[in-house]
């Protein structure tokens, strides 16, 4: 039995083919101009409708364990399939803390039950994300992270990238240094800080950034950047990289494609870490998604349950959903409007995300068939009610949009349609 996709205009990492592409045992067995006969179970006439490997996201928040009442890896797997997703990396900010094999297992466990696609679990840096003591990370996990706050401590994080080093660990860190934001700090330290909302400012970023990036220079461990927001961060990662060193980056659609300015109600749904910044910090951040600065578009889907988020942008909690509409925002705001180049999009959601974790990805005869299939002349309106995920805050909620993921295939199986 097999899975025949045929007559789709095929994404091959710098440009498009017209190809047919089968399916078999959870590989991609033929790729050819007109395959035909028998061999394969289902069809998909993928006519007008581009095929790209299924998209990655180096920052998923799925909830659980611990906190399964805003999101499950069951629903926030069906978001991610939703959205063109066949492989999620998972941030432990869980309970149970990913922090050592033991409790690696309890989220492995839900993960081979409930998940609809790969998810790829991150351990943490420290013991239970508290900063101070650096764990040992087992086999099995895709990276370490402390995401949702920084390492405040220089010494725990030379630490952390020692063992990195030694280990080829890959270390994604959310840079936050907790001394620079003012107390309750929900948006940009601009002009909505000066309207009398705490700010969180641009160095909390970039100066823990460039901690982290002598540290790098001494230890050399792989080092990833979550969720980048200012000019400053990039224009340090541009050196870095410039530099020899091995670091990558991350952009969230929020943070490439909106800035304070857009922030136009006192809504929860503006409100995330890093939040959203300066129209210049956003142009920065365009140009390096452009230039190759950034490696990779991730989403940092961070679902909350309503009443978390329906208290303002004070007393909300921190973190929008992001898995089931992040293509066609990007594509309605990027693509369409000549910025980028579509094959551009398609790579920092495929071929980019997948070299930072060293993920095998590509139309090719031998890989595994996880593949998305879009329609780019769909128009429709993203409503968060129709969300797969429990969470349903996002700041795209509503938007006029184009382009539309009619097709998620996992292992050579169908797990969504339109
Ligand atoms: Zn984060």
């Amino acid at each position: 039995m097999g899975l025949l996709i045929k007559n789709g205009l095929l994404y091959t990492g710098s440009g498009f083919i017209k190809r047919d592409l089968l399916c078999r045992d959870s590989l991609i067995a033929e790729i050819g101009e007109d395959i035909s006969g028998e061999g394969y179970g289902e069809y998909i006439d993928a006519e007008n409708l581009v095929v790209s490997p299924g998209f990655v996201d180096l920052h998923t928040h799925l909830r659980e364990p611990g906190a399964s009442y805003k999101e499950t890896i069951s629903t926030g797997t069906a978001a991610a399939v939703a959205g063109g997703f066949t492989t999620v990396c998972a941030m432990p900010n869980l309970n149970p803390v990913p922090d050592s094999a033991e409790n690696l297992v309890v989220q492995q466990e839900i993960i081979a039950r409930d998940a609809r696609c790969q998810v790829l679990p991150f351990m943490s840096i420290t013991l239970r994300r508290m900063g101070v003591h650096v764990t040992s990370p087992v086999a099995g996990c895709v990276g370490i992270s402390d995401d949702g706050s920084g390492v405040q401590s220089e010494e725990v994080m030379a630490e952390a990238m020692n063992q990195a080093a030694r280990r080829d660990i890959l270390i994604s860190a959310h840079c936050e240094d907790e001394n620079l934001v003012s107390e309750g700090g929900c948006v940009h330290d601009g002009v909505l800080a000066k309207n009398g909302l705490a700010g969180i400012s641009s160095e909390s970023e970039y100066l823990q950034l460039q901690r982290d990036l002598r540290l790098v220079e001494k230890y050399r461990c792989r080092y990833h950047v979550c969720h980048v927001s200012t000019k400053e961060s990039i224009g340090m990662v541009r050196k870095a990289k410039s530099d020899g060193l091995p670091v990558s980056c991350e952009v969230t659609p929020h943070h490439a494609l909106l800035c304070e300015d857009d922030v136009v109600c006192d809504d929860g749904r503006f409100k995330m870490a890093p939040p959203l910044r300066s129209s210049q910090d956003r142009s920065a951040l365009v140009g390096a998604l452009l230039d190759g600065t950034v490696d990779a578009i991730a989403t940092d889907h961070a679902p909350h349950a309503a009443f978390e988020k329906n208290r303002g942008l004070k007393d909300s909690a921190m973190g929008v959903v992001g898995l089931e509409c992040a293509f066609a925002a990007l594509y309605t705001d990027l693509v369409k409007t000549a910025v980028m180049p579509f094959e551009r999009l398609l790579f920092l959601l495929t071929f980019g995300p997948s070299n930072v974790i060293k993920l095998p990805c590509g139309l090719e005869i031998g890989n595994k068939a996880n593949i998305t299939l879009i329609d780019p002349n769909a128009t429709w309106v993203i409503d968060s009610r129709e969300f797969f995920s429990k969470g349903r805050s996002t700041p795209f909620d509503g938007k006029k949009v184009a382009g539309k993921v009619v097709s998620t295939i996992f292992e050579g199986k169908k797990v969504y349609q339109l």
